[in-house]
Order: structure tokens, then sequence, then C-alpha cells
């Protein structure tokens, strides 16, 4: 039986991996998470007591605990999803960014490095590190083009910076200790279990209690949207069968400005919580994030190509099946705007370290 630890298991895509993990293979799941605000147990549903998946509340930059994990686990595999995600949060306070992205993946790959070292055989062969990056790495496309695995690196805000800064590491470790990794860099992703601070599930949730919803800037950034569904099974296959060593970026072909996906939403809500329709009056365009990155967008054709994968969901699809995902799983949200989260806004930069 193949044993995974899954940094940040308790997040938005981690916990999509697990959930897959769980129900669809027959891998061994560490979930190792330090459960900071964006983490949710309640994600991982029937994960708890499931013969195949154990949990380690453990910080990635607390070398120790981390030796500790691997060495009484044995894993076969890293897939390393923890960090600080948040660009609006990265604008108001950098230094966490730094610390859990740059200085935890550090401690991660040193603790992997130490434990892979001492594997032997097959074990120590098939070892793989998978990082799990963002396309934000590559900073921002005019109208035309599309970012490809050898794209230059351009982050222009402090988070995809940070994570810019693992990917070097994690490629650094690879060159000169030949850690066997493998590297992905996705687009945008949306679903159900997402953390309400990320500009889907807060335009659905301020739509459905009649909140104004802030638009930033005209609303004409592109984003490349992907399921996190479609997003966990690339990243499975990418662990099951990528070469040493190997990079993909991983999107849908789903360009959408971020007022076309607000006004996909409206009309969504429009039809399935009429109340207080139409939705689209409660839209207020807000003043523009610093550094906001234009347009993204990703050309996959790579991992199609030489893995065979493709997203199931298109945007249409995927975007209806999240609103109504939302809708029917109150219990998930409410819990998480009745504690200290209110869906506020954050990004301005105005109280930075
Ligand atoms: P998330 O914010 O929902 O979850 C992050 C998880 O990491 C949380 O459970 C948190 O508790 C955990 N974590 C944070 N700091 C930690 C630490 N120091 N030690 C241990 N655990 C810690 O993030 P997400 O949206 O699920 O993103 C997961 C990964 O995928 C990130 O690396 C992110 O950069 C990358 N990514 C995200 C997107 C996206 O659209 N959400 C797109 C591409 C790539």
């Amino acid at each position: 039986m193949k044993r995974i630890i899954v940094t940040g298991g308790a997040g938005f895509i981690g916990s999509a991996v697990i959930r897959q993990y769980l129900a669809e293979t027959d891998v061994f799941v560490v979930n190792l998470d330090k459960l900071t605000y964006a983490a949710n147990l309640n994600s991982l549903p029937g994960a708890e007591g499931h013969p195949r998946y154990a949990f380690e509340q453990v910080d990635i930059c607390d070398a120790a605990e981390l030796k500790r994990v691997f060495t009484q686990d044995h894993p076969d595999a890293v897939m390393h999803l923890a960090a600080e995600s948040h660009v609006d949060r990265s604008i108001d306070g950098p230094g966490e960014f730094i610390q859990t992205n740059v200085v935890g993946t550090f401690r991660l790959l040193e603790a992997a490095r130490a434990y892979w070292s001492g594997l032997e055989g097959d074990k120590k062969a098939g070892f793989r590190f998978h990082h799990v990056s963002t396309d934000e790495v590559f900073g921002t496309l005019g109208d035309e083009g599309f970012f490809t695995e050898e794209t230059p690196y351009s982050p222009n805000s402090p988070y995809p910076a940070s994570k810019a800064s693992s990917d070097h590491l994690v490629r650094a470790w690879h060159e000169t200790y030949k850690l066997p990794v493998v590297l992905t860099n996705c687009s945008n992703n949306y679903g159900p279990y997402q953390f309400p601070e990320k500009l889907i599930p807060v335009m659905i949730l301020k739509g459905l209690s009649g909140q104004p919803l802030p638009v930033y800037g005209k609303g004409l950034n592109v984003r490349d949207w992907l399921h996190v569904e479609d997003h966990a099974r690339a990243l499975r296959l990418v662990m099951d069968k990528a070469a040493n060593g190997a990079s993909y970026n991983i999107g849908g072909f789903n360009e959408r400005a971020n007022i076309v996906v607000v006004k996909t939403i409206c009309a969504l809500l429009d039809e399935l919580h009429p109340e207080g329709g139409p939705h689209e009056k409660l839209i207020s365009y807000v003043t523009d994030r610093p550094g906001h990155d234009m347009r993204y967008a990703i050309d996959s054709n790579k991992i199609k190509r030489e893995l065979g994968w493709e997203p199931l969901e298109t945007f249409e699809t995927g975007i209806a099946k999240t609103v109504k995902w939302y809708l029917e799983n109150r219990a998930w949200w409410q819990a998480i705007l009745d504690g200290s989260y209110r869906v506020e806004r954050l990004g301005l930069g105005s109280d930075g370290e």
C-alpha cells in the first residue's frame, strides 16, 4: 500500500486530493497540517477513523516534528500543498507568507532529503516530492499568449513571490541533491469547500445575503478557472506517472473576466435563490488591488499530451455545481462565518509590515 504525506490536507485543494485518495484508491494518506485559519477538518467527511487516514497537526517550519513524522510514517511520497495562499492577505502581512511558503518549504525539503537519503532500492528510486504551485509565479499576460512550462518567472505580489521562491528551492534540491521531485503550476481553482475569502465563494455568500458584491477595478482582470476536483485528479496523475524532475502546467482553458464570473454567479443565484434578485443589482465596483495582474492563461497541452489529463468540467458546468453546493451546504460555511472570520475587504496594504 502506497503511503503519501499530503501537507495542507485540511485546506481547499488538499482536502479534495484526500477525499479522492480515500474514495478512489488504496493509498494511505497522512494529512500534515498546522490548521491555520484556512484549514477545516469538516472538509474531510469520513476521514477521521478511516483505516487509510492519519492526521498530524504539524507546522512545516518545525524541523523536529517533520523528522518525527517522516521516521514514523515512512512515506513513499510527499504532496506539498501547505501554504499561505491568499493574495490580499499577502499584501497586508507578507511575513507569514515568507515563513510558511519559503522557510516551511525549505524545512520540508530538508526533512524529505534526510529521510530519502536513508532509503534503499525501489523505495528510494520511486520516492517523489511533489510541489504544488501556482501560475501566478509567471506574472501577468497581455491580451494574447499563454503561460507554458518554459515561461520565465516574474511574480508581482508577495504571495506569488513566495511561491516562486519555493519552486526555485524545489528545483535546486533536485539539481544539487538529486532529490526526486515533480512540480505543478495551476491556474485559479474553484469548487466545494473553498474558504469564503476567495472571489467565487465571497460572491456566492454575499449574493445570498443581499450584500454588495465588491468587484475590484472594472472587473476586467482575466483568470483561467479550474474546478478543484479536476485539479486533484491532475495532481494524483502527476504523482503516479510523472518522470523524476518533470514539471507541468495545469489549467482548463477557461478564461473569464472577473465581471463575467460575478454575473454568471448572479444569474445562477437568480435561478436557484430568487429572493432579493436580480442579484446583478448588488454589483459594486471598488478600488483595485495593488499590483493586480491583468490576465492569467495556462497552456496545459503538455500534461494532456504526456499524461492524458483533461478536465471533466467546463466553467459553466463547474460553476453551476459550485453555487448549488454552497446552497446545499450552509452548515459548512455558516460555521466559518460564525467564527472569527468575516467576509471583509483585505489587501489594500494599509497596515502592512
Ligand atoms: P488553503 O489556504 O485553502 O489551504 C492551505 C492549507 O495549508 C491549510 O489547511 C493550512 O492550515 C495549511 N498550512 C498553512 N500554513 C501551514 C504550515 N506552516 N504548516 C502546515 N500547514 C500549513 O490553500 P489552497 O487553496 O488549498 O492551496 C493549496 C496549494 O495549492 C497552495 O500551495 C497554493 O499555493 C496552491 N495553489 C492554489 C490555487 C488556488 O486557486 N487555490 C491555485 C494554484 C495553486
